[in-house]
């Protein structure tokens, strides 16, 4: 039986990954533990909490005394709490090294002393920075540009060094863009869809030329939980195999579904470092018998029709003055800042 400390599971992916868990009869516990920062909210997990099984803890991964207590009840963790969103790192990046890099260490550390037998941290595509051409596999060098990036990758070389120092058994996913329902609408797909639904414009950097992989949420989701089960420790793995798009078509594919032409969009100047390209090989994961099946139209149609149907969820995060700006501000004032 698996009893499993799932961390950032009230975020956009921890909360899929915990009802897909669920699902499983061979789970006995999950716990998730999350500080509910702006971008953590106890809804995403909806009728997830009417699993006995689920234990919900509002706290922080730096908390050392907090994560030994709650490790000592688990045997394996898969750690999605970060701050994870790039436009907030350029301003602030300390607090992305503090969370993504010591929290992970604070995590990792417990994790060895109380005989977790796995380790699953979950990281992103984004550590390999900028491909001209080409595609990364998990033994090319990272190569950050932003600090979101740096610290994820610092985080990944963090985790690592646990099984190599210590024989924790860490496995590291580093996956595409993810999409889907219950995304915090400061990234594009859901910042794009609520706008327009608002009817608001929406701004496009540069001339929209960047190349994403987009994957849906539950493809990663499942690719994660295959490295839990299946992950050799010690190894990464590349979860990729979404649709490749520029900024560009992805706007015209959500401009369509929610009814809107292209006078809806305006264009701003280049974001800093705006990484060009990123792709990476896959054939590890898919060794493991890994395949994405969520097709990218009718998951964007699904998500797209999410936020439609889901106004309460979303309407009162968009209309936080501090949603967009100050975030750390938000960490402190917790709810109450959410509520505004
Ligand atoms: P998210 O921002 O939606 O969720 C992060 C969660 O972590 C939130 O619930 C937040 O409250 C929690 N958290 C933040 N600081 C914490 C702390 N100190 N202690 C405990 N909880 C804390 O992020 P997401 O998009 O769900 O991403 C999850 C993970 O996957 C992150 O590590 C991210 O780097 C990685 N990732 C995300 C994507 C993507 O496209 N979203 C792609 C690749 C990798």
């Amino acid at each position: 039986m698996h009893e499993i400390l799932v961390t950032g599971g009230a975020g956009f992916i921890g909360s899929h990954f915990v009802r897909r868990i669920l699902r499983r009869d061979d789970v006995s516990r999950v716990t998730v533990l999350d500080a509910l920062t702006y971008a953590g909210h106890t809804e995403n997990l909806g009728t997830a909490f009417l699993d006995a099984r689920l234990t919900f803890v509002q706290g922080s991964i730096l908390d050392g005394r907090l994560v030994d207590e709650l490790m000592a009840r688990h045997t394996a963790v898969v750690h999605f709490a970060a701050e994870s969103h790039v436009d907030r790192s350029l301003t602030t990046a300390d607090t992305f090294l503090t969370t993504n890099v010591l929290g992970t260490q604070t995590l990792a550390a417990s994790a060895g002393r109380n005989g977790i037998e796995k380790f699953v941290h979950a990281s992103t595509d984004e550590v390999y920075g900028s491909l001209r051409d080409g595609s990364a596999s998990e033994d090319d060098l990272v190569r950050p540009s932003v600090p979101y990036a740096a610290s994820k990758a610092a985080s990944d070389l963090v985790a690592l060094s646990h099984f190599q120092t210590y024989g924790l058994p860490v496995c590291v996913t580093r996956s595409s863009n993810n999409y889907g329902p219950h995304q915090f609408p400061e990234k594009i797909i859901p910042l794009f869809t609520t706008r327009l639904l608002r009817g608001e414009k929406v701004t496009l950097h540069g001339q929209g030329q960047h190349v994403r992989n987009w994957l849906h949420v539950e493809d990663n989701c499942e690719g994660v939980e295959l490295v839990l089960r299946e992950g050799q420790p010690g190894e990464i793995y590349n979860l990729g195999g979404g649709t490749d798009l520029t900024g560009r078509d992805l706007t015209a594919k959500l401009l369509a579904l929610c009814g809107k032409d292209w006078d809806w969009v305006t264009y701003i100047p280049d974001r800093q470092a705006n990484d060009l390209r990123y792709s990476m090989l896959w054939d590890k994961i898919a060794a493991l018998g890994f395949r994405p099946t969520r097709d990218l139209d009718e998951g964007l149609a699904d998500t797209v029709d999410w936020y439609r149907r889901n106004p309460d969820r979303w309407a009162p995060l968009t209309r936080n003055p501090y949603a967009a700006h100050a975030p750390h501000a938000l960490v402190a004032a917790g709810v109450e800042a959410r509520v505004r």
